[in-house]
């Protein structure tokens, strides 16, 4: 079943249980200011959970187009390395606003897994909030799913990796306990099942997570029954169509395979197999639909987010030997795969090309050079740290400053090529001489301009912004001797 398939067979399926079909919302949330992007299907519902907001039905289905690249969600630092991570994907989901309840969201979701999809039962594992008894009765008793395949989940709070099976939506407000439905992709493949030490690994994958929100948590931390629970799923679409395409990794799938294949070809690469055509292939897909969304790279905010992912495409295209503007030529391709799911995507195709284009052409002038700067740090070892905790493979925060400062490269991006070589960064010592330049712009900011005003007109002026970087990385001059 080819991705564009699967799509419509969820909307159909949901449609045909009462659904309202709605379209994905922006990647920039209109109605949470606090929120980077868009990480899930709930967030353009988010005032209908508070209350804040009516619907005029009460149960949705749709395809949210979702970015985690930073702020709470974010996977950037997995792309490339699990099977099942991508900065941009599609979430496909389902909604009950004070409708249905557990018992039909979970038989609904099986339904479409086994009867219409035909995933073997076997291969599928489910996870409960360890207290949730109906949860786990519903899976048992109703569905048939063997005990041996039910795993119970706490919360594990901060255990890194660890499934957490209660949601909230925030400290206080709207929250419940989850079930989570993941496939086996087969002993040929490292790792554990759910609730496992090892289930970090790629063997046991998390397809779908049903949220079942019943509470509403209190500042005290109280919680106390919602009077109508909601319900709010989330499935990759990527995940799902590795499984019904027979294929472990997400980078396998029709969609993926098209994109990497377009990769190699503007970058000469035969190796298929290639990580960093899989970056390449991941980040186009972000890049284009934040263009899309409203987001241009600059250096703050959503656009800094935007301007370190095209950066961070951009040097796996130079590792492959690319100098020369491509990343922008991969956008026929992307609206050939996914110009008819999002329309938006061919009605700004132009844009997106020439903004990816105009960065292409801005850090290429500084890349070379600051890769040479790097390639020297990460072959000195100890020579610039003169601290003993730090005296090996660590990169030193001035090197990394520098990088940033005078070559555009964001210090997550020299963190990943470190981590490559088995290296990390100094980041306090990064970010000490980040607060001596934003000291240095200040102290200049307020002789130039501030000075020369009045002192209750020089108080209203808001604060100055660090310009330093966007200036200075085009003409390459450097700062720190
Ligand atoms: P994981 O534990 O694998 O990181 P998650 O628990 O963080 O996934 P959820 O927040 O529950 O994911 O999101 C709902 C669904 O969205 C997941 O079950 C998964 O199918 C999909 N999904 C989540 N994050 C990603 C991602 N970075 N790339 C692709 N699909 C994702
Ligand atoms: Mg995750
Ligand atoms: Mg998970
Ligand atoms: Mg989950």
């Amino acid at each position: 079943m080819k991705t564009s398939q699967i799509r419509s067979a969820f909307l159909e399926f949901f449609r045909s249980k009462g659904h309202t079909i709605v379209p994905s919302s922006s990647l920039v949330p209109s109605n949470d200011p606090t929120l980077l992007f868009t990480n899930s299907g709930m967030v353009q519902f988010k005032n209908v959970f508070l209350g804040s907001e009516k619907l005029k039905f009460v149960r949705a289905a749709d395809v949210q187009r979702c970015l985690r690249a930073g702020g709470k969600h974010n996977d950037l630092d997995s792309v490339g390395y699990t099977a099942r991570h991508h900065t941009f994907f599609e979430m496909l989901g389902n909604w009950s606003f004070g409708d249905y309840f557990k018992r039909e969201a979970i038989a609904w979701a099986w339904e479409f897994l086994t009867g219409v999809l035909k995933l073997e039962k076997d291969r599928l594992w489910v996870t409960v909030y360890h207290t949730d008894d109906e949860a786990y009765a519903i899976w048992n008793e109703e569905i048939g799913v063997p005990a041996a395949r039910i795993v119970r989940i706490g919360d594990n709070k901060g255990a890194p990796f660890a499934s957490d099976n209660f949601w909230q939506m925030a400290d206080t407000g709207p929250c419940g306990p989850c079930t989570e439905i993941f496939y086996d992709h087969g002993a040929d493949i490292a790792g554990g099942p759910p609730g496992s030490p090892d289930e970090d690994g790629d063997r046991y994958i998390e397809i779908w997570n049903l949220v079942f929100m019943q509470f509403d948590r209190a500042a005290d931390g109280t919680l106390t029954p919602l009077p109508a629970p909601c319900v709010d799923t989330g499935m990759g679409l990527e995940r799902l169509a590795a499984v019904l395409q027979h294929v472990h990794s997400n980078y396998e799938i029709d969609l993926f395979q098209r994109l990497i294949g377009e990769a190699a070809r503007l970058t000469h690469t035969g190796d298929l197999e290639n990580k960093s055509l899989r970056v390449i292939a991941d980040h186009i897909r972000a890049c284009a639909f934040l263009i899309v969304d409203g987001v241009l790279p600059s250096n703050e905010g959503r656009g800094y987010v935007l301007r370190r992912i095209i950066r961070r495409a951009l040097r796996h295209g130079w590792m492959l030997g690319q100098k020369r503007p491509f990343f922008h030529a991969m956008v026929p391709v992307l609206v050939e795969v996914m110009g008819d799911a999002y329309v938006e995507l061919t009605e700004k195709r132009e844009l997106v090309e020439s903004a990816l284009r105009k960065e292409e052409e801005r850090f290429g002038e500084t890349l070379e050079n600051g890769m040479r700067l790097l390639e020297s740090a990460l072959k000195e070892d100890t020579q610039y740290v003169g601290t003993a905790s730090s005296s090996s493979r660590v990169v030193p925060g001035k090197i990394a400053f520098t990088l940033y400062d005078t070559y555009g490269f964001p210090v997550d991006l020299t963190a990943d090529i470190a981590r490559e070589r088995g290296w990390t960064v100094d980041m306090a010592g990064f970010e000490a001489e980040m607060g001596q330049q934003r000291e240095r712009a200040r102290s200049a900011s307020q002789f130039d301009s501030k000075a020369t005003l009045p002192a209750e007109l020089a108080s209203a002026l808001p604060p100055t912004n660090f310009l330093g970087y966007e200036m200075l990385d085009a003409d390459g001059v450097e700062v720190l001797a």
